[in-house]
């Protein structure tokens, strides 16, 4: 892959009609020694939230060594990357046929359930194994997070004890596992889904050797400026000293949006201005999935050096023929942007890449390395004191 100094340079260089995907290989390297190194913990990538190949080798290359895989596609595309990873399908709804090729021909003995008909399809499509860690997900609120992931899964406390008593039973390790939902804003939502796992514990009154505390670690974006990364470690940490569980006990995480939204950007083209609307080259369909159907905002600056006019809001259509192809934002670009200039759309690492389809026709095909620092990045240690913000929950 060709590399550039920055956006700027692309531009400059190719003026691409199309959209261009830029990646950062230091940025997810910084965000996996970060986890590795500082969590007290096993810190596993949520493959879903990026699933490429490049990305993948550069977190193993810093030490992230289990992978969390929800669909018997990532299990075979990870198992190909990475032949020694230690792969967790974490997917609470499987098939026998998914769950029976990834144990006996993929390595995996982790898996997650939360009912007693998926303990026993794991039961039925292992054979029985011994070697198995299972994961009983117990839902939790989203409450403190962007995105919800409370309704689809998760098994509630009242109805734990039966099905985490019957799992013991045909499991090597326990566990007990939750999603505080995407993007939590403060790690309080940790420490509320701890004690209801602490309830879970004590109720079943089970031995558990595992307690995962899931994904949601926030990455930062126009007006969702989270606390320190540090801040979330040492709140689960002291939660899970406290919790009623043997000292061999694990704790572990699935980051995914955490490990990779500082990994790459976009590159845009503006096709045609009305008004306070930019018609660019990718959209809905493409990159930008979460700023069409979550009106997520993503920040933006503009490439030319010759707009001299003051910040103002401007939203997007994409590039198809569907109305549904529009964002929202507002994204802050110079007033005197026209069509023909070219905007870096950042933070797109996470579910950004990751979701974009051919519909159309459209959608970026070019991919280049860039070596400028993202827009935003939580692990630079040059943010201002988080403690000073009123948006952390203090315990003390
Ligand atoms: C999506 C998902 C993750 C990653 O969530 P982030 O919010 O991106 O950190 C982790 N675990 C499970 C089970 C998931 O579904």
């Amino acid at each position: 892959m060709h590399t550039f100094p920055d956006a700027k340079a692309v531009v400059r260089e190719i003026a691409p009609d199309e959209a261009v995907i830029l990646n950062r290989p230091h940025a997810a390297a910084r965000a996996a020694r970060f986890f590795t190194e500082k969590f007290p913990g096993t810190a596993m990538y949520a493959v879903k939230a990026n699933p490429s190949p490049d990305l993948i080798r550069i977190l193993w290359s810093e030490g992230v060594t289990h992978y969390d895989v929800a669909s018997i596609g990532e299990v075979r595309m990870v198992r190909e990357v990475l032949p020694e990873a230690t792969l967790c399908f974490m997917h609470p709804v499987k098939t026998k046929g998914a769950i029976r090729e990834a144990y006996f021909q993929h390595g995996v003995r982790t898996f997650s359930l939360d009912t007693m008909e998926e303990l026993q399809k794991i039961v039925e499509a292992t054979d029985g194994a011994s070697d198995l860690q299972l994961l009983v997900r117990l839902r939790v609120s989203s409450e403190h997070s962007e995105l919800s992931l409370a309704s689809k899964f998760g098994v509630d406390l009242a109805d734990a004890t039966p099905l985490l008593q019957a799992t013991r039973q045909h499991c090597d390790a326990l566990g007990i596992c939750f999603h505080v939902g995407s993007q939590a804003m403060t790690p309080f939502a940790y420490v509320q889904a701890l004690e209801r796992v602490r309830a879970a514990i004590a109720e079943a009154a089970i031995t558990v050797d595992i307690v995962d505390v899931g994904g949601g670690f926030p990455s930062i974006y126009p007006d969702l400026d989270p606390p320190a990364m540090e801040d979330y470690f040492a709140q689960i940490h002291r939660s899970f000293e406290a919790m009623p569980i043997s000292y061999s006990a694990e704790l572990w995480a699935e980051p995914g949006r955490a490990l990779c939204a500082e990994y790459s950007s976009l590159i845009v083209k503006v096709e045609k201005r009305r008004g306070d609307e930019l018609y660019i080259n990718d959209g809905a369909y493409g990159a930008l999935f979460d700023a069409a159907h979550v009106a997520w905002r993503f920040p933006v600056v503009a490439l030319e050096d010759d707009l001299t006019q003051p910040l103002t809001e401007f939203s997007f259509y994409g590039p198809t023929c569907d109305d549904a192809d529009f964002m929202k934002g507002p994204f802050m670009l110079p007033e005197d942007i026209q069509a023909g200039d070219y905007i870096e759309i950042g933070m797109l690492g996470a579910y950004g890449a990751a979701m974009a389809t051919r519909f159309n026709g459209f959608g970026a095909t070019l991919g280049f390395i860039v070596e400028d620092e993202p827009m935003a990045s939580i692990y630079r240690g040059d943010r201002p004191d988080p403690r000073s913000s009123d948006n952390v929950v203090s315990l003390r």
